[in-house]
This record gives C-alpha cells, structure tokens and sequence, in this order.
C-alpha cells in the first residue's frame, strides 16, 4: 500500500480536514501556507487523469465542498487548486488559501507547524465541511 492509501485508511496518522466513503482530505505536512490541504480519492490510483469520469467528478464535486470549507476557516483571496504527483504516487489535488500567486510558489520554503497548531487548523476546516 502507497503512504496515501495507509493515511487513508488510518495505518498512518493524518490531520484530518474532510472524508466521505470514497475520498479524504487531510493536512500537507509541509505547507505553503496555514490551510493547505491535500485531497486524495481513498482508492489506489496515481495519475489523476487515469481516473474515470464519472469517479473524477465525484473527486471534483468533493474537492470543492473542502475548498469551500477552507475559504470560510481560512478567509483568503481565493483557494488555489494544484496537481502535481511527483513525489507520491497516489492522486492527490493540492487546495491552497492565496492571498497572491507567491502562495503557490511550490519552490519557496515550506512552513513548519507545530503538532497541535495543525491539530487546531484540520478541527477547523472539518467543522466547517460538515456544516
Ligand atoms: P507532490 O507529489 O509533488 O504533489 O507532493 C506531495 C506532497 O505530499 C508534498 O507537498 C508533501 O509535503 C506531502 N506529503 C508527503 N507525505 C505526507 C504525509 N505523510 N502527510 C501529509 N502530507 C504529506
């Protein structure tokens, strides 16, 4: 099993922001900025594009509920949406609250959140998504 997929089902410890049955959202351990979530679908897959239709849809449709969730924790200018996957093999859509374009500027050096600082965020952001 992939990291992601071991986050997903619990075998690994995550700051959870958002899940339903097929998809879960939880906190990037290496943030641009405070917010910065990552959205995997639980299922192992790497290439977002190798996913079907209808399932990347479905991954669409619950990747905005958690932008939204986030925007409302996290007032910002907008939520930003990224894919990479270079490093992990899973799928899994970057969603990063932006003041401006520097927010996504994947090369600049990543905040260091204490534990229970990133406890609080993910709190926030859940409480917001299941409103
Ligand atoms: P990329 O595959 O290039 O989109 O980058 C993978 C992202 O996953 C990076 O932003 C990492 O900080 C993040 N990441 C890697 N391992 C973990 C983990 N165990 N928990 C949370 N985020 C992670």
């Amino acid at each position: 099993m992939d990291i992601f997929s071991k986050i997903a089902a619990g075998e690994i410890p995550s700051y959870k922001c958002a899940e339903n049955e097929e998809f879960y959202a939880f906190l990037d351990i290496n943030p641009l900025v405070k917010g910065h979530t990552l959205v995997i679908p639980r299922r192992e897959v790497d290439y977002i594009f190798d996913m079907e239709d209808d399932e990347i849809a479905r991954y669409q449709v619950f990747a905005k509920k958690v932008a939204k969730a986030i925007k409302t924790a996290f007032p910002c200018v907008k939520v930003a949406q990224v894919v990479l996957g270079l490093e992990v093999p899973h799928a899994h859509i970057h969603l990063i609250p932006m003041q401006s374009e520097a927010d996504v500027d994947f090369k600049r050096e990543k905040l260091s959140i204490p534990a229970e600082d990133m406890k609080a965020i993910a709190d926030k952001i859940y409480a917001e998504f299941v409103k």
